[in-house]
């Protein structure tokens, strides 16, 4: 009787133990709400895609959700303005003007992103990946991933343009092509020191400059080391979080960027 009381007490101090030890991989709920408006295939597809985000997430840097994320689609520009009010508690005419100039938004743990607005499926997918980097870097970063845009910006399209291809879309390298072929029509290319604002950002190439210097900083430490960096941005400024990541001051790195 005694000898069975203390196996049962010793079972129920290993299962407290292992309780206590396993980390929360999967602590975060995910709650996706669809339109009745997006058609079948749009929505299977982009299920496919966030499972596949989660999916190289957990595999490249083994971190899982340990915040709740909550994902809209919306199935045209009305709905998207509308998810806007619903979900952020925005005005009307915040709701507008977000609306036309973006097709997805990530902030709080909220994601909308705009199925029905743009020709190319792969386009739409694409945002969605790039909106759930961000949410990853709010989560790592405990949000403070936004002083210096470019990174933010880069690494959320760099990461896309490799999930999209892990998901059987267009390849990576064609992203890149494409990236380079746009800044070529740049008159001024857009220089990584003045792409630290929201504002610099709106600057014709800023987004495909930033991908390709984080793509460059990719291929000297490989993808970990981004994560490293946004990690770090929980404790250090910009400028050591970046040093610890990649082995190079930041201000550097951006004067001797070009991104062809
Ligand atoms: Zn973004």
């Amino acid at each position: 009787m005694k000898a069975k009381f203390l196996v049962t007490a010793l079972a129920a101090c290993l299962f407290l133990l292992n309780l206590c030890l396993s980390p929360p991989v999967y602590g975060g709920r995910i709650d996706l709400i669809v339109d009745h408006g997006v058609d079948k295939d749009a929505e299977a597809q982009a299920r496919a895609t966030v499972d596949g985000v989660f999916d190289f997430f957990q595999r490249t840097y083994g971190i899982g959700l340990h915040k709740d994320i909550r994902i809209k689609l919306s199935c045209d520009k009305i709905n998207y303005k509308n998810a806007i009010m619903t979900e952020y508690g925005s005005s009307e005419a915040r709701a507008a003007f977000q609306a036309n100039h973006s097709v997805g938004l990530q902030s709080g743990g909220i994601l909308i992103v705009d199925l029905g607005d743009r020709s190319s499926r792969h386009g739409k997918l694409f945002t969605l990946c790039h909106e759930i980097v961000h949410f990853y870097q709010s989560q790592e970063s405990g949000d403070k991933n936004y002083d210096v845009r470019w990174i933010t910006e880069g690494a959320a399209d760099a990461v896309a343009s490799h999930i999209m291809e892990t998901i059987g879309g267009q390849s990576a390298g064609s992203y890149k092509k494409q990236w380079i072929e746009n800044l070529k029509r740049a008159q001024n290319l857009p220089r990584l020191e003045y792409l630290h604002s929201p504002n610099q950002m709106r600057s014709y190439g800023a987004y495909n400059n930033g991908a390709l210097a984080v793509l460059t900083l990719v291929e000297w430490r490989g993808y970990p080391a981004l994560f490293t960096y946004f990690r770090a941005l929980r404790n250090a400024s910009p400028e050591d979080a970046f040093y610890q990541a990649f082995g190079a001051r930041l201000s550097d790195f951006e004067k001797s960027f070009r991104p062809f």
